[in-house]
């Protein structure tokens, strides 16, 4: 398995727009009545996103490296260790080498020029749900390529978790940016863990033979959990 980085420069094709223009109605819940103030946040909606299209230039960089040791409460790796017990039991349980792939994907500084540049606050507040559900799509766009290139290679995947999520604290940032050069892609990280560009998005993903389940949460009994993204399904 390749373990160099590699850096993609997805583009925001017009089936792109036309998705993300859906993800960003349906969050800010424009486009459902036809009073004079939807009308104006639907134009506004799409003069951002015709601002996006030509400005944004959204960049991915991702990496895969071999999992070294699983301690059962972390996954080492050559960047460091993924701290979430919940992922290490995903991980022990995988058959098969294991491995953990490092993303980050980002908007980049020209998203950051849109926002600062529009002076009302309704404006804002569509440019900012615009960007957050387009960093969300292009990474989703990152994570259908990769999961088609690892089935290619006989292996299987989980879904991507991001530091903050599940049990994973959110300086579990410093692992990612230890195995990726953000800096080519422009992205750094704050003290406090935050990324700038603010709209960037930063996970992991298990890649092995046989993965169990596509997330842990297929082996918690969290009952309350606001994240659970799979149904219980036992003890593998
Ligand atoms: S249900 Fe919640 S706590 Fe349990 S593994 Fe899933 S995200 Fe983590």
């Amino acid at each position: 398995m390749n373990t160099q980085p590699a850096i993609l420069s997805p583009r925001l094709t017009r089936t792109f727009m036309e998705h993300l223009k859906r993800r960003s109605r349906a969050t800010l819940g424009t486009g459902r009545n036809v009073s004079p103030g939807a009308a104006r946040l639907e134009r506004m909606l799409n003069e951002a996103l015709d601002a996006v299209a030509r400005e944004v230039r959204p960049k991915v960089m991702y990496r895969m490296l071999p999992v070294r040791s699983l301690t059962g409460k972390s996954i080492r790796t050559d960047a460091g260790a993924v701290k979430s017990v919940k992922l290490a039991r995903l991980a022990q349980n995988c058959r098969g080498d294991v491995f953990v792939v490092f993303v980050i994907a980002t908007l980049g500084e020209a998203f950051e020029d849109l926002y600062r540049r529009e002076t009302s606050l309704s404006g804002q507040f569509i440019i900012d749900a615009v960007g957050s559900e387009c960093a969300e799509l292009v990474t989703d766009g990152w994570n259908n390529k990769w999961n088609s290139l690892i089935k290619r290679r006989g292996h299987e995947c989980s879904l991507r978790f991001s530091p903050g999520y599940c049990d994973w604290k959110l300086e579990g940032q410093t692992v990612i940016f230890g195995a990726l050069d953000a800096d080519a892609i422009g992205v750094t990280l704050t003290k406090d863990y935050l990324m700038i560009p603010a709209k960037s998005i930063s996970a992991v993903a298990l890649a092995a033979k046989k993965v169990p389940a596509a997330a842990p949460c297929a082996f918690c009994r969290s009952r309350s959990c606001p994240w659970r993204r799979m149904e219980f399904t036992g003890v593998p």
